[in-house]
């Protein structure tokens, strides 16, 4: 593994780093000694091949950051920014000699203001907690990725982050008002602030959510809320084959039903989650959707129906609603632990691909198609109202062959992802895991105007080197 700071210097300048790190800002919380520091070289994607951070540093204000910065900017040293460690790209991975900034301790909700309908946030912030602050006040923040009990603002923003409510809601970028981010040189800019409406200049603002951490550090944002909607109505319908479930899809969406949720399983995920969560589902059943709609009363009797008519009609063999909001949150609870349950069945390694919804049928044909010939079980589930999908291959640990098996399984489902206009990453990101694959999907010129970009912004390379580009 290639140390950063000493290819960059041509000497050990992480020493040099340390102790003025330690005389600049004495106070702030520093991790040097590898067993300290071993729990902050891994992601989520843990498959990937992390490095040893020189340190990991906490800190709790921006002008720490930019001492952070400026300091690292002086002695060559790469910068990894982190959030929970919960990405799926490998984003937040260790680099050899970098200094990874954990920004957990800077965590506070600087402001709900209901007049403008805004929140203002440290990148530390863990998403539910935002979720549960703003909604004492009736208001609601609507991206939630299934990790959102882990998961911090700040990992959200770097990667335009998804979940369950984006069919209706959006993506993270389209909460996004403003930003302050501190640059690659320790200058400090802000990108919009409460304007809903605000075309000054070039949308630094959408450049920076997404970019994975390569272009500027967030230190605050400024995220747009919504009034509470009314508590969810929710359904489950079961499908004798996983095509006839994104046939349903497809008909939902063509039926012009916008549900705040429309979440897929297959049959290897539900066998998965009901063995973790006992909540009676049909076993026999090869896939499931939920359905939920939170447009209240009549309107939302309204979606569930239309729903389950297109269900029907695509074949399902039964559908079920919640019968209280109880049992509604064990569904939703199921589905997000979709990926922990898989993890149960042995090294469950989550995927991530995406398509316009009217081909969703045919990438799940697809997806089965490449475990059949390759004899290898890929588990299915993810966000098929939004035609993102998250095959997941699961094997035994230490397993080599089956370890090419998912190397080859990946090439021919990106493949066949691009095919159908798609995306070889819906939401967890490029990083480590698919930079390989973006020139495929944006074209050589366009990955030239990214590293344009990046050079402009971080012409020493210095922030999270060796991701997304
Ligand atoms: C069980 C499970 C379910 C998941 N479900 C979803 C889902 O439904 N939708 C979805 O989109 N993702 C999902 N994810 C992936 C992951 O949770 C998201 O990508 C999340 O946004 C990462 O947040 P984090 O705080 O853990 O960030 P990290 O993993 O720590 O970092 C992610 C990236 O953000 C950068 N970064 C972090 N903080 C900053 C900052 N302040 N400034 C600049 N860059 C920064 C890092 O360098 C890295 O590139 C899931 C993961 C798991 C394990």
């Amino acid at each position: 593994m290639l140390d950063y700071a000493a290819a960059m210097t041509g000497q050990p300048a992480g020493a040099a780093l340390l102790d003025d790190l330690r005389a600049a800002l004495p106070d702030m919380r520093l991790l040097v000694e590898p067993a300290d520091t071993e729990a902050y070289r891994f992601d989520e994607t843990e498959y990937m091949r992390p490095g040893r951070p020189l340190a990991v540093c906490f800190p709790r204000a921006t002008a720490e950051v930019v001492e952070i910065v400026r300091l690292c900017s002086r002695h060559g040293v790469p910068i990894v920014p982190r959030g929970a460690g919960t990405g799926l790209s490998g984003g937040a991975v260790a680099i050899d000699g970098a200094l990874t900034v954990a920004f957990g301790q800077l965590n506070r909700i600087l402001e709900i203001d209901p007049a403008n309908l805004t929140a203002t946030v440290q990148p530390g912030v863990i998403n539910a907690e935002l979720g549960r602050a703003v909604a004492e006040h009736g208001l609601f923040y609507a991206p939630d990725p299934a990790s959102f009990e882990m998961c911090t603002i700040g990992g959200n923003l770097a990667e335009n982050s998804g979940g369950l409510r984006c069919v209706k809601y959006g993506v993270t970028r389209d909460f996004v008002l403003g930003l302050e981010v501190v640059l690659a040189d320790g200058e400090v800019i802000r990108t919009g602030g409460k304007n809903v409406k605000d075309v000054a200049g070039y949308d630094l603002t959408g450049l920076f959510v997404g970019s994975e951490g390569t272009l500027g550090l967030i230190t605050e944002a400024t995220l747009r809320l919504l009034p509470l909607p009314p508590p969810k109505l929710t359904m489950i319908a079961f499908f004798p084959s996983v095509p006839a479930a994104g046939d349903a899809v497809a008909r939902i969406t063509a039926a012009g039903v916008v549900p705040v949720t429309l979440e897929l399983m297959d049959a290897f995920t539900i066998a998965a989650v009901d063995e973790m969560h006992q909540l009676g589902l049909d076993r026999t059943a090869a896939a499931l959707l939920m359905v939920e709609s939170d447009a209240g009363g009549a309107a939302a009797e309204a979606e569930l129906s239309a729903a389950e008519a297109a269900c029907a009609a695509a074949g399902a063999t039964s559908i079920v609603r919640a019968a209280n909001a109880q049992e509604a949150d064990w569904l939703r609870q199921a589905r997000r632990a979709a990926h922990p349950a898989l993890e149960r069945a042995g090294v469950a390694r989550m995927d991530d691909v995406g398509v316009p919804r009217g081909r969703i049928p045919e990438m799940l044909a697809e997806i089965e198609r490449v475990s059949a010939e390759l004899a290898l079980p890929i588990g299915v589930f993810g966000h098929a109202g939004d035609g993102n999908l998250h095959p997941t291959y699961i094997v035994s640990r230490g397993d080599e062959e089956a370890e090419r098996l998912i190397d080859t399984a990946r090439d021919r489902i990106y493949r066949a992802a691009l095919g159908l206009g798609g995306t070889v990453t819906g939401e967890h990101g490029t990083g480590i895991a698919k930079r390989p694959w973006l020139e495929a999907q944006r074209g050589p010129r366009a990955v030239a105007a990214m590293r344009a970009i990046k050079d402009a912004l971080d012409p020493a390379g210095l922030l999270n080197p060796g991701k997304v580009i």
